[in-house]
């Protein structure tokens, strides 16, 4: 067994999905405690052109694992060629980001390797030489720290926003070496044909890479009272998200939804609006590196885990906070 933690990045359309920094980092800070040399695998039918990209990062070495049998994606053929890599390289650790994409093969990539994964992590600890995974119970009621059973290699996918992508390290020097893999699906692997990709609803944001979200709650009354939310995101360079009632009103997209049932993001700033505080809420939003809770209820849970509160009515405080922004910017 080598002492290797492999990163699996993921790819989409020959673009490289960022979440993958996230686990990059996670890795690098994993490996400071184990000694271990972090190395990175990319799947897809022209992975060298983003194994150079990933190559920029302080890791050992990238794979490119390509064949034009893996231009798009199937949970048969990236089970096929990982088990074989993972069984040939042999890493202690395999690290993957906890997405839609990875939910659907990592299971089966286990079974097929027979071992232990442990899926959606929010953080680690190392302790007494023993590497433990912290995962949310009971819709983030509680934290579990879990460790593996049985022999390595092990894996672990971790939750989108629990590690910074701007904390991946860059090589020092150059680039780390790239191995381009050709490999092969045997065939009769892939039981599915894959159909045109999926796109998301036209004008989807991708709130977790946004830098700023401003998030609006039942405390908004009324859809056309987001205007206001909307003014003070504008002037912050902000993207607008929302509770679950909010979504569920049809107020705002779906894809807007932070929580268990949405998204996960971890922004530079988190300003919530007129949001309680609610557990399923929290969960989708709590990484982020500020908050600032404006609520009228100064014993709404939201303040528990705010940097920053304004006890006070959001209909007075979102103008107010609009114009005082625009007047610091000048506008
Ligand atoms: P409320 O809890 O009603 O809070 C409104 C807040 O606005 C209150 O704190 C109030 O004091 C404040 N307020 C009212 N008027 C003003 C004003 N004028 N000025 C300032 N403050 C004001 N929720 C999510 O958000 N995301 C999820 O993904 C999610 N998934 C769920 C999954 C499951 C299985 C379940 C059971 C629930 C889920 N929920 C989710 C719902 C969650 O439990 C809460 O009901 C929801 O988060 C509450 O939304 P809210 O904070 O906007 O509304």
């Amino acid at each position: 067994m080598a002492n290797t933690i492999l990163v699996i990045a993921e790819q989409r359309e020959n673009k490289l999905v960022r979440v993958s920094f996230e686990t990059i980092a996670a890795a690098q800070q994993i490996a400071k405690h184990t000694g271990a040399a972090v190395e990175v695998a990319v799947l897809g039918s022209s992975a060298q052109t983003i194994a150079q990209e990933l190559a920029a990062k302080a890791v050992a070495k990238v794979y490119a694992l390509e064949s034009p049998q893996l231009e798009m994606y199937s949970s048969d053929a990236y089970v096929a060629v990982l088990t074989d890599f993972i069984k040939q390289h042999q890493p202690e650790l395999v690290l993957l980001p906890h997405t839609y994409q990875v939910r659907d093969f990592a299971p089966s990539l286990a079974l097929k390797l027979n071992t232990t994964a442990i899926p959606d992590c929010t953080g680690y600890k190392y302790e007494n030489g023993k590497l433990l995974f912290t995962r949310q119970m009971f819709q983030g009621k509680f934290s579990a720290d879990v460790s593996f059973t049985g022999a390595a290699p092990h894996i672990a996918t971790l939750q989108n926003g629990s590690f910074r992508a701007d904390q991946a390290a860059q090589a020092e020097t150059g680039q780390a070496p790239v191995e381009v893999v050709a490999v092969t699906v045997p065939e009769g692997t892939v039981r599915v044909t894959a159909h045109e990709m999926f796109k998301e609803a036209k004008g989807a944001v991708d709130l977790t890479q946004a830098e700023i979200i401003v998030a609006i709650g039942r405390g908004i009354k009324e859809q056309k009272n987001i205007a206001m939310a909307e003014a003070l995101a504008a002037a912050l360079g902000a993207e607008v998200a929302g509770s679950r009632p909010v979504c569920d009103a049809g107020w705002l997209p779906i894809e807007r939804q932070i929580g268990s049932s949405g998204q996960t993001v971890s922004p530079k700033l988190y300003v919530a609006l007129g949001i309680s505080g609610a557990i399923q809420h929290l969960v989708g939003m709590k990484g982020s590196k500020a908050i600032l809770a404006i609520n009228k209820d100064a014993e709404a849970p939201i303040f528990e885990i705010a940097d920053y509160g304004v006890v006070g009515n959001i209909f007075e405080v979102m103008p107010a906070l609009t114009e005082a922004i625009k007047q610091a910017k000048g506008a």
